[in-house]
């Protein structure tokens, strides 16, 4: 269901494309051919996007789909690329290879730098072994396992071929030592994703180093094989290393001339370290390394620094990397301990290097996710405050705007060009339109029926499962002898996030009685549904996603029957895209002020859905004084002690009566105001869509970078930057 594209495509055919690197399908030669140029420009005018992780399942966001299915393109008579066709109508599309709100709003920029023509590469790992997939059982919490997926089977997935010798696989070579500071080069292949535009006249390549090769050493197929995870700190160096190391031979492989870098957090670090050793070798000669002094490698720290945009995506202390200097020294050659020693101290701990510090120092700026992050950053890293800036986060919105919504939405003459401009719904007259609020209304319940049968047929195939396997089902509704499967139309609130203590998933449970006599009192009943994974190993995160269900069935005696708590297991994009648009609140219970920003609580505003949200991150600035939802929970100023993850710091019970405070307002609006609630829908459309979405992200991002961009683009870039400036002060 998209709009008619603007270019005009016909068969099968248009849709290859090829060079020296393969053959691909997603976009036209012309295309194809226009995006790698705008790479390989002489002038560098181009960025190179490195992350960690990159999440961008086609099974959430598929215009090559979607566009092949309606135009009922499916088979062409040439084998190769029938199998090519079949593959995007049929194949498995998931690309398991994210972990959470990073690689997520990784995958929603890269998408919006797509639609907007921007000329963009980025660079990530593939995973064989993806992040984990996440069973969960009544009396032992999560269980984590392996996740097993092809990339060879997934589409707007390649493998690049070497140019010299097409039947071969490409493979670099990237810089290593090992451990016993002996260098050593380590050979990765190369898997291009394509983030096609929604237009299908545009594409950002995303490429996957896959260093799972058979004859690499065994530490790096260690390394390779699984997001996170980490045995041990030299296996994580290594995760890093993989990353960063591999920027630089990666552009040379493929003839790519980038200027601009922008790590998407610090992990792709170590790419700073080759940059400079290199500007070291350009100024001094060969035998740089016994010439260079402090003072030249701070000099060419700053030319490098020029090349830089660094985004620092949480306050939290285990989101920056620190190394043991003794361990780091063991795996690097001279040259860049020198580096790591003038650079990478961290004042506060001598023996390690902080890389997060690295970062910080070498960058033409800083941006951090949310006004009021930005100001934490600023206390943190007081050194830098002056470049530490704010570029709050958004979603892409045709990612996370619901099939039904968008429905609605393309039939309202006022929202014309909603697609291509997220801005437009600030002007469009929306409350007075009596079709557009009976469509939205619809649309919703649509929606609230399509999450309540998902849980119900989830809950049937558990009552199966306890009586056929060892696994105790984890939701509590499945052991009642009498179903009691959940109602469309029942008052439904959604969480869902990693499990990390800070985000306090339990929260509203603090003091179930004082929750369960409101629900009880107002006759109010409720469905609270919940999902998320906690890190195999994050033990505190993984006893708060079993406290959850250890709630279930207290919660649902005492509110004799009232209140029903789910857990959905497995969460995803596909997933986070049901509950946001399914839900009819979404709660943020996060300790302020340690949610950078959150983005599922934007992903809920996209469709209307208000939040009921500690003031932090982005509702700080999506709030609105209480006309797009609702804020409880501690506002006060950030002390030394709200920067800690001490359960003691955590104001559980402070919080919590807020919380309950709050909920009868919410429920009273809910259930005897339905008008006055759709009014709070249609504010989170028209104030919070031309905010929160990656577009105008983008745009921001755009002006850090050194870019030169043609008329159409540059305008579409100033148009989107006119919806929002992040950073200006808070008031
Ligand atoms: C959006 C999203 C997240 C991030 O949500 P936060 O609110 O930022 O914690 C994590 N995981 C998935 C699958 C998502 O879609």
């Amino acid at each position: 269901m998209t709009a008619q594209k603007r270019i005009r495509i016909r068969t099968a055919e248009e849709l290859v494309c090829r060079n020296r690197f393969g053959s691909f399908f997603g976009v036209p030669q012309d295309i194809f051919d226009r995006v790698w140029a705008n790479l390989s420009g002489s002038d560098g005018n181009s960025v190179a996007y490195i992350s960690m992780e990159i999440g961008a399942d086609p099974d959430v966001f598929h215009p090559l789909r979607d566009f092949l299915v309606e135009e009922e393109i499916s088979a062409t008579g040439d084998p190769e690329l029938d199998a090519l066709v079949d593959k995007y109508l049929h194949g498995p599309r998931k690309i398991p290879i994210y972990s959470g709100g990073l690689g997520v709003l990784a995958g929603d920029t890269l998408k919006s730098y797509a639609d907007i023509h921007i000329p963009v590469l980025a660079i990530s790992l593939l995973y064989r072994a993806g992040y984990f997939s996440q069973i969960v059982d009544l009396k032992v919490g999560q269980i984590d396992q392996a996740t097993h997926w092809e990339p060879e089977k997934t589409p707007t997935l390649f493998q690049l071929r070497d140019p010299e010798r097409p039947e071969r696989p490409l493979e670099i070579s990237v810089p290593f030592t090992d451990m016993n500071a002996s260098p050593v080069d380590v050979r990765a292949q190369v898997w291009m994703k394509m983030e096609i535009a929604e237009e299908l006249d545009y594409f950002v390549p995303e490429f996957l180093l896959d260093y799972s090769l058979p004859d690499a050493p065994p530490w790096i197929h260690d390394a390779a094989r699984q997001l996170y995870n980490a045995e041990s700190t030299l296996m994580k160096a290594n995760q890093r290393r993989m990353l960063g190391s591999s920027v630089l031979p990666l552009l040379e492989a493929l003839g790519f001339t980038s200027r601009t870098i922008h790590l998407n957090e610090q992990h792709g670090v170590t790419v700073v370290i080759h940059l400079i050793l290199r500007e070291l070798r350009a100024a001094l000669g060969d035998n740089y390394k016994e010439k260079m002094t402090d003072a030249d490698i701070l000099a060419a720290a700053d030319r490098v620094s020029q090349r830089m945009v660094y985004t620092i995506h949480t306050p939290v202390k285990a989101g920056h990397d620190r190394f043991s200097r003794t361990l780091y020294d063991r795996i690097s050659p001279p040259g860049f301990r020198r580096v790591l020693q003038v650079l990478a101290t961290d004042e506060d701990s001598p023996g390690e290097y902080n890389l997060t510090a690295l970062a910080m120092r070498v960058n033409r700026t800083v941006n951090s996710v949310s006004r009021l992050h930005r100001d934490v950053t600023r206390k943190q890293f007081p050194r830098f405050a002056d470049k530490i800036t704010a570029i709050t986060n958004g979603v892409h919105h045709l990612t996370w705007i619901s099939e039904n919504r968008a429905r609605t939405f393309d039939r309202c003459g006022a929202l014309d060009g909603w697609r291509d401009d997220p801005g437009i719904f600030a002007h469009a007259d929306l409350a007075g339109d009596r079709g557009f609020r009976a469509g939205l209304k619809e649309a919703w319940e649509q929606d609230n029926s399509f999450l309540v049968d998902y849980v119900n047929t989830m809950l049937l195939s558990h009552r199966k499962q306890m009586v056929e396997t060892w696994i105790d089902p984890p939701n509590y509704l499945s052991y009642l002898p009498k179903a009691d499967d959940l109602q469309a139309g029942v008052f439904t609130i959604g969480f869902a996030r990693r499990f990390s203590t800070y985000k306090r998933a339990d929260l509203i449970f603090d003091d179930i009685r004082a929750l369960t006599d409101i629900l009880v009192r107002g006759n109010w009943p409720v469905n609270f549904v919940f999902a998320g994974k906690a890190h195999p190993a994050d033990e505190p995160g993984k006893t708060v996603l079993k406290l959850i269900l250890d709630n279930q069935e207290e919660l649902y005696a005492r509110s004799n029957g009232l209140a029903k708590l789910i857990f959905i297991p497995g969460y995803d994009m596909q997933i986070a895209k049901m509950m946001v648009s399914g839900v009819h609140a979404w709660l943020n219970s996060p300790k302020r002020p340690l949610e950078a920003s959150g983005t599922s609580g934007m992903k809920a505003a996209m469709n209307g859905v208000p939040n009921i949200s500690v003031m932090d991150g982005w509702w700080v600035e999506g709030y609105h004084d209480g006309r797009t939802g609702w804020k409880f929970g501690y506002e006060g100023p950030v002390e030394e002690s709200s920067l800690s993850e001490d359960p003691d710091t955590l104001l559980y019970e402070e919080d919590a009566q807020s919380f309950y405070r709050l909920l009868p307002t919410v429920l009273r609006t809910f259930y005897e105001q339905p008008d006055r609630y759709i009014d709070v829908a249609i504010n989170n459309l028209k104030l919070n869509i031309p905010i929160f979405n990656t577009h105008r992200m983008a745009s921001e991002y755009v002006r850090r970078y050194d870019l030169r961009l043609n008329g159409v683009t540059a305008e579409m870039i100033a148009s989107f930057q006119r919806l929002y400036q992040s950073d200006i002060e808070n008031r």
